[in-house]
């Protein structure tokens, strides 16, 4: 089989990296970076640590408005699957450059496998939903990542193209986890020079478009961290980069650490070591979840139910009082529950993909 995959955002590629690898053993891949995510420590450094393949096309598109990114990217994609005439297009997840290449694919009839299909938010505000939702329903076939996500797609009618397959996020937790020590670790600041990662730490991560619109959120945030006990790692996503530095120096803060981004073997293990996670990533929520680490969430809605358990993921408001006060709960981690699969989805999703061919052709 010849098979395009379309990545283009951090999660994308540490979800590629195991796929990839077991899909190449047998199968041709054409590898497009969409160029969504473009910094050396958000995209090339990914490349290198995972061992993914280097892209076969580099579309360098990122920036504007969703619909200018996501119109650009339609357009260079469909001339990338019209050269390359794949019998199926692989994506991952829910970015512009996930529904980009789905819809280009959808139209020129090259059959679309969705993966982390029929996660929902029900929060139609929340960009990346919209994204979701459009993809899933002009995919061929659909592979879920948890139960509640195939479960999902019995409401929209989209059971019969679904399969559970297991979450790759988790093989890739497995696979890379324990590649780093912390003390193999420093952290670029944002103000200039490097620290290593103090002993007792938590880890924040914050990009998302609902917190990161205008200063308050992120300053409510910030109040959080200096309230607690310990200092607090946050490997700023370029999208905050500017607002973040200044409201340290605004405010003075001193139980902040502010670096830029770090690889996915430093980042697993800082999910690894940290004492507690505050985020609102979708990657970071599930990565804590794997390590047994309690999070809180903000958001104001469930990405992952299943996660939301025994106080192991709450959300929360931005609102430094109401972080604090969810951080303190204790929770109760239950090690025989493990509802993303066995670390295996990698496998799954490629012989997945190998039966679905297989139908197709006999139809034909
Ligand atoms: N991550 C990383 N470096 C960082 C921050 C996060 O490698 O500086 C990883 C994190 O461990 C997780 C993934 O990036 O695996 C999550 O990506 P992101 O938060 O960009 O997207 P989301 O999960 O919200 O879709």
């Amino acid at each position: 089989m010849k098979i395009v995959t379309v990545v283009g955002a951090r999660p994308q590629f540490i979800k590629a990296a195991v796929v990839s690898h077991v899909l190449r053993k047998n199968h041709t891949e054409i590898l497009v970076h969409t160029g969504q995510h473009f910094d050396y420590n958000m995209s090339e450094q990914f490349f290198k640590e995972l061992d993914i393949p280097d892209p076969d096309y580099n579309l360098g598109i990122s920036g504007g408005t969703h619909a200018q990114m996501t119109g650009r990217m339609m357009i260079a994609i469909e001339e990338v699957l019209m050269k390359e005439q794949p019998d199926w297009l692989l994506v991952y997840g829910d970015t512009n450059s996930t529904l980009a290449a789905a819809l280009a694919a959808a139209k020129l009839h090259i059959p679309v496998c969705h993966v982390e299909a029929g996660t929902r938010t029900h929060c139609k505000t929340n960009p990346e939903e919209i994204n979701r939702i459009c993809t899933d329903h002009v995919s061929s076939l659909l592979l879920a990542s948890t139960k509640s996500g195939y479960d999902e797609m019995a409401n929209e009618g989209l059971q019969d193209k679904g399969l559970l397959v297991g979450d790759p996020m988790y093989d890739a937790f497995i696979e890379y986890s324990n590649k780093l020590n912390v003390s193999d670790i420093k952290l670029t600041l944002l103000q200039g020079g490097n620290v290593s990662v103090p002993e007792e730490f938590y880890y924040l991560t914050c990009h998302r478009e609902e917190n990161t619109n205008d200063d308050k959120d992120l300053l409510e945030i910030f109040n959080a961290c200096e309230m607690l006990d310990v200092l607090t790692i946050y490997p700023v996503h370029p999208r905050n980069k500017s607002r973040a530095v200044k409201l340290l120096e605004e405010n003075g803060f001193t139980k902040l650490i502010l670096c830029e981004p770090v690889g996915y073997l430093e980042s697993a293990c800082l999910v690894k070591n940290a004492k507690k996670i505050v985020t609102d990533s979708g990657g970071l929520q599930r990565e804590a979840f794997y390590a047994g680490k309690k999070c809180v969430t903000i958001l104001n809605f469930v990405c992952w139910p299943e996660t939301m358990i025994n106080n192991r993921n709450e959300l929360s408001r931005p609102v430094a009082k109401e972080i604090v006060e969810k951080l303190s709960h204790d929770q109760i981690v239950d090690e025989n529950y493990q509802p993303f699969g066995d670390g295996h989805s990698a496998n799954k999703i490629v012989e997945a993909i190998e039966s679905a061919e297989k139908e197709r052709e006999s139809s034909k």
